[in-house]
């Protein structure tokens, strides 16, 4: 590439902008850099401008001038209106065969939207996902980028560079047309949803069964992380509730308020998967289970008023109940990530993106929060067989998960008998039970539509539609 010329760009030097230019620039490429207000671009040459060749702009024009060709520009900057503002003016200067990536969290219809309006402009528009927060975009984190194949070609090289790598593989791959890429890292980011809130329940027990401390409960973590459980985040749980408040002393997780946020994708995957029509009931339950936690008025009216009667039954012994959790979690988890990847097939089937599914998991491996060994045996799985309909229903897993269930509905029996809420065990185990029943009640839903929306209704014994009169039975 030419000397005075870099060879990608980054404008929004907020953090996660800031981070992923010094890791481009550690990695050797020439970054062109700039920020709506200079005084950010002026801090990362004050600060980083050591680490490798920076090309800082105050103008949008010369930040694209400072591009060789075909340029690629990156965005970073707050999701929403900001990106539109971006877009439409990188696009004023950028030119024929050019490429605009937003790197940001954006809701993938608006992917969608802004690629099919700068298609028109012979732009080209990559809606990327990254995961991993401040550090990942910094050290290498786990990308997920939408767009042609064609603009691929051009960043796919820099951005597997920088990507983590596990076994020497990249964690990032080209996801599939306009906007795959936001779509598979919006559903990662459900799976997350889901795998905290199984370990919080799993805690939960511990504490409410056991009555075992965070630093107990950490060390059954600990010990968990050496298993089928091995995972980025199984590892974080034992960590912070190994950590001391330093104000009381006190366990940190025992100071700590109990209402968790949820705003933004895991509503979306929730959302989005109501249009599809795919049950990701752990996801969901996992979402709504932080709505419970942030529903502060509710709560204390439903503390005064639902006294529920408990007969409280034996947990029995502390060793095998510990064992049933794990393997409750584990079976809750496989749920999660195999609804997550039917969310994946039948948005990939919607909106006719080509995702190889068994590169998701591959390029999940690192860098991201849900980064867990057990990954790779999904990626095996989608090796084994590309159309399979259902992640349970691999070989691998349905043996995995069978091993689970004894354990599993003991749980999930104590918890309900004793009043203790396990919202994504309790959930999970009725979706298995309920996916592989030979007969569902639905029957009766199709009858009671049939008779008061003269639905009609199909017949187990033959082809066709019917309809029953139901004039004479009222
Ligand atoms: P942020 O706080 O979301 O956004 C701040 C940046 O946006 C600043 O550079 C700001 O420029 C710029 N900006 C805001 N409005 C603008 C406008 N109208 N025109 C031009 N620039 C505008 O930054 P962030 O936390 O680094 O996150 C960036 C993106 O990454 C977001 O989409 C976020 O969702 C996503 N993301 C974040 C994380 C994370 O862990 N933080 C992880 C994954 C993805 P000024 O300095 O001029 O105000």
């Amino acid at each position: 590439s030419a000397a005075d010329v870099a060879d990608i760009g980054v404008t929004g030097m907020a953090v996660m902008g800031s981070n992923l230019a010094r890791n481009l620039a550690r990695n050797g490429f020439k970054v062109a850099i700039h920020n709506r207000s200079v005084s950010k671009t002026e801090k990362v040459i004050d600060s980083y401008g050591g680490e490798g060749q920076f090309f800082p702009s105050e103008s949008t024009e010369d930040f694209v001038k400072s591009l060789q060709k075909p340029r690629v520009a990156i965005i970073m900057v707050k999701a929403g209106k900001p990106t539109d503002a971006v877009i439409d003016e990188l696009s004023q200067y950028m030119e024929q065969g050019d490429i605009i990536v937003d790197a940001g969290n954006a809701l993938f219809t608006d992917t969608r939207r802004r690629e099919a309006a700068l298609r028109e402009k012979g732009l080209h528009f990559v809606g990327t996902g990254v995961s991993g927060g401040e550090e990942g975009a910094l050290n290498g984190p786990s990308i997920m980028p939408g767009g042609t194949k064609e603009s691929y070609d051009r960043l796919g090289p820099m951005f597997e560079k920088i990507s983590a790598h596990v076994d020497g593989v990249p964690c990032c791959t080209h996801v599939g047309a306009d906007g795959a890429g936001h779509f598979v890292k919006m559903v990662h980011n459900g799976i997350e949803y889901a795998d905290m809130q199984v370990i919080s329940e799993a805690y939960d027990l511990m504490g409410r069964a056991l009555g075992m401390g965070a630093g107990e409960i950490g060390e059954v973590f600990a010990e968990w992380n050496k298993g089928d459980l091995e995972s980025f985040l199984i590892e974080v749980t034992a960590t912070v509730l190994a950590h001391k408040d330093e104000r009381t002393g006190k366990p940190f997780v025992d100071i700590v308020v109990d209402r968790a946020a949820q705003k933004g994708t895991g509503a979306w995957t929730v959302q989005t998967a109501l249009d599809l029509g795919v049950p990701v009931t752990g996801i969901a339950e996992a979402t709504f289970a932080r709505s419970v936690s942030g529903d502060v008025e509710e709560r204390e009216a439903a503390q005064r008023t639902l006294k529920a009667e408990v007969e409280p039954t034996e947990v029995g012994d502390k060793a095998s109940f510990i064992d049933d959790l794990q393997k409750a979690l584990y079976a809750s988890k496989l749920v999660a990530y195999s609804q997550g990847f039917e969310e994946i097939a039948k948005g990939a089937e919607t909106y006719g993106w080509d995702i190889t599914l068994g590169d998701m998991a591959k390029i999940w491996r690192g860098g991201c929060i849900i980064r867990a060994k057990f990954l790779n045996r999904i990626t095996e799985a989608y090796e084994r067989d590309a159309s399979l309909k259902l992640l349970l229903a691999d070989p691998y897993f349905t043996e995995e998960i069978a091993k689970c269930v004894p354990a599993w509905r003991r749980v999930v029996a104590y918890a309900a008998t004793n009043g203790y809420p396990a919202p994504v065990f309790a959930s999970s185990l009725a979706y298995y039970d309920g996916i592989r029943a030979e007969r569902l009640p639905a029957n009766l839903i199709q009858a009671q539509r049939d008779f008061f929306g003269a639905h009609t209704y199909q017949r187990v014994d033959g082809e066709g539609t019917f309809h029953v009169e139901w004039s004479e039975d009222r």
